[in-house]
C-alpha cells in the first residue's frame, strides 16, 4: 500500500488546477506588460486572480502581491516593514516566536547584520504563544511582531486576533498563514493583521507560487528591482500560468473548505484514536488542544524507543509511507527540529517525533496500515 501522510510538505496538484493552467502554458502566453491582445489576455487572468485572492481573504486587491512561494512573501514582507518602518520611525526592534518556520527565524537573524534586534515571545509546550510574555517584551522600539497562523510541524493554531491591541499606530502584525490559507478561514480583518503570507502548494496548487498580503498604508520596501510589476515592489514578469493556478486553487478551497475540514478531523480523530489504543502512554501527541486537523505529531517516548527518527522514516518509507520529522529538509541530511525543541523536549525525544499530515481524500484504512507498520517498527525498537 502506498499512503501519502506529508500534505503539510506538499500537496498533489489539483486535475482542475492543471486543466486552468495549461492554456497559460500554450495559447495564452504573452507577457502580463505588453498591450497588444495576448498581454491583455494575460493581465485579465492575473488581477482576476488577485480580486479572487483578495476576496477570500477579506482584502482588497491591491493589498495583494504575488511572489514565489512563502518563503518570498515572508522575506518580503519581514523586510520590507521592518526596512522602512525604520526609515520612517526610527524603530529597530522585531518579535517574533522561536517555533516559527524557518523563512520567518533566518529572515530576522539576517536583519541583525542590518542594525535591527530581535526578541522571543515565549511559547508553551503546546506551542502556543504567551499573551503575557508579548505584552513583556514590547517597547516603544517595537516594529513588527511575526507570529504564525498554524504551525507547520505540530498543528498548533495561535489566536491572532487579539495581537494588535498591544500595538501601536507604528508598529505592525505580520501573521505567517501558509499553513492555514485555504484550510481554515482566513480573514485578515478579524485577525486584525497587517501583513500575512500563503502558498499555493500546500492547497493542491503549483509550487513556487504564493502572496504576500500586505494593508494598504503599511510601510512596505520593495523586494525586487527592475520593473514596475506589483506596484513596484516585485519587479519581474509574472508567472501567469502559476498566478491562474493559485486561483483556481483557492476556487476549489472555497468550495470545499468547510467539507474537506470535517473529513479531515474525521481522520485526524480517527489516527489520534486509534495509535492511542496501540501505544498508550508510550506516546506523546504534541500540539495541545487547539491543533490543525490537518497535522498530527507524535513523540515516541526516548524510554520506551530508540529514537532514530531518520530510520524511523526510512522504514516508513520501505513500507510505502509517507511521513516526516517536521519541515521538509532542505539539506538532504534531517536535524532534530527547532520546533520541537522549542515546546520544550529533549534532543531523544525530538528525535523520536514524526509528523503525519493528512487530505481529504486519505482513508481510515491508510490510517490503519500506517499504524500496523508502526506497531512493527516500534516492537523491532525497543530499548531491550
Ligand atoms: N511557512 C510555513 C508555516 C510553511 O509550512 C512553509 C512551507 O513549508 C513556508 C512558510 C514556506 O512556503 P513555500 O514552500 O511556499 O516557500
Amino acid at each position: 500500500m502506498q499512503v501519502y501522510f506529508d500534505n503539510a510538505a506538499t500537496t498533489k496538484i489539483h486535475q482542475k488546477v492543471l486543466g486552468a493552467m495549461l492554456p497559460y502554458l500554450k495559447e495564452n502566453f504573452g507577457n502580463a506588460s505588453s498591450i497588444h491582445s495576448y498581454g491583455r489576455k494575460a493581465r485579465v487572468a492575473i488581477e482576476n486572480a488577485r480580486e479572487l485572492i483578495a476576496d477570500f481573504i477579506g482584502a482588497i486587491p491591491s493589498e495583494i502581491y504575488f511572489t514565489s512561494g512563502g518563503t518570498e512573501a515572508i522575506n518580503f514582507i519581514i523586510n520590507g516593514i521592518a526596512k522602512t518602518n525604520f526609515e520612517e520611525s526610527g524603530k529597530n526592534e522585531l518579535l517574533t516566536t522561536p517555533i516559527e518556520h524557518k523563512a520567518v527565524l533566518d529572515t530576522h537573524l539576517n536583519l541583525t547584520h542590518n542594525g535591527f534586534k530581535y526578541n522571543f515571545i515565549e511559547v508553551n509546550n503546546s506551542g502556543s504563544f504567551s499573551p503575557t510574555s508579548l505584552i513583556k517584551n514590547i517597547s516603544n522600539n517595537t516594529s513588527l511582531v511575526s507570529i504564525m497562523h498554524t504551525n507547520n510541524e505540530i498543528g498548533t493554531i495561535n489566536n491572532i486576533n487579539k495581537i494588535s491591541e498591544n500595538l501601536s499606530e507604528d508598529q505592525y502584525l505580520f501573521c505567517d498563514a501558509v499553513q492555514a490559507f485555504g484550510k481554515i478561514e482566513i480573514d485578515v480583518k478579524k485577525l486584525n493583521v497587517h501583513a500575512l503570507s500563503g502558498s499555493a502548494h500546500k492547497i493542491y496548487g503549483p509550487k513556487g507560487i504564493g502572496f504576500a498580503f500586505v494593508k494598504s498604508g503599511t510601510p512596505l520596501s520593495p523586494l525586487l528591482f527592475g520593473g514596475s510589476q506589483e506596484r513596484n515592489r516585485r519587479g519581474g514578469t509574472e508567472n501567469t500560468a502559476a498566478i491562474v493556478g493559485l486561483a483556481e486553487a483557492v476556487k476549489i478551497a472555497k468550495e470545499e473548505m468547510d467539507e474537506n475540514y470535517k473529513k479531515v478531523t474525521s481522520l485526524n480523530n480517527y489516527f489520534r484514536n486509534s495509535i492511542s489504543q496501540v501505544f498508550g502512554n508510550k506516546i506523546e501527541i504534541n500540539g495541545g488542544s487547539y491543533t490543525s486537523p490537518y497535522i498530527v505529531s507524535l513523540t515516541f517516548k526516548s524510554e520506551y524507543f530508540k529514537n532514530d527518527g531518520e530510520s524511523l522514516l526510512m522504514a516508513l518509507d520501505i513500507n510505502g509511507i509517507a511521513a516526516s520529522q517536521g519541515s521538509a529538509c532542505t539539506s538532504g541530511t534531517i536535524k532534530p527540529s527547532h520546533v520541537i525543541f522549542g515546546i520544550g523536549k529533549e534532543i531523544d525525544d525530538a528525535n523520536g517525533t514524526l509528523r503525519f499530515s493528512f487530505n481529504p481524500q486519505n482513508t481510515n484504512a491508510e490510517i490503519d496500515y500506517v499504524i500496523s507498520v508502526l506497531e512493527k517498527i516500534g516492537q523491532q525498537s525497543k530499548l531491550s
